[in-house]
């Protein structure tokens, strides 16, 4: 008999990150047709304060696809660790990462002391290359 696709807090982790992918994907599609919709449903009437309203809303549309598709790339990620059985566990240092922080954050991939060293050397990283380093 198949689970239902309902809400529960007790979901477990791949569970929530399909429901999460599911939710992205609808983001997703919302925002695409937001952007190349701007401008299609001209009147004719050619008023500048309208321009700029489209052109923040299709800005607006274009961050918001850009944040769900990076979301929707770790949420995909974290449904492949979840596959391959490596769910959990950190990137760095191969500990199981608490899971009051994967409650917090599904797509979690280090655990939290792992995590700060990673950002800080991420953040000295972009300070002193300009360069990202992933993840
Ligand atoms: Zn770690």
């Amino acid at each position: 008999m198949p689970l239902p696709a309902t809400t529960s807090p007790l979901r477990s982790p791949a569970a929530r990150l399909l429901a999460r992918r599911a939710e992205l994907r609808v983001l997703i599609d919302t925002a695409a047709a937001v952007a190349a919709g701007v401008g299609e449903q001209g009147s004719g009437v050619f008023d500048l304060k309208d321009v700029a309203a489209e052109d923040s809303r299709a800005r607006i549309a274009n961050a918001a696809l850009t944040r769900a598709a990076g979301e929707l790339a770790q949420v995909n990620a974290a449904l492949l660790r979840v596959h391959e059985g490596s769910y959990g566990v950190c990137d760095a240092c191969g500990d199981d990462i608490d899971e009051r922080r994967l409650a917090a954050v599904p797509t979690a991939r280090f655990c939290t002391g792992c995590r700060a060293v990673h950002e800080r050397l991420a953040t000295a990283s972009r300070r002193t290359t300009g360069l990202r380093v992933a993840g």
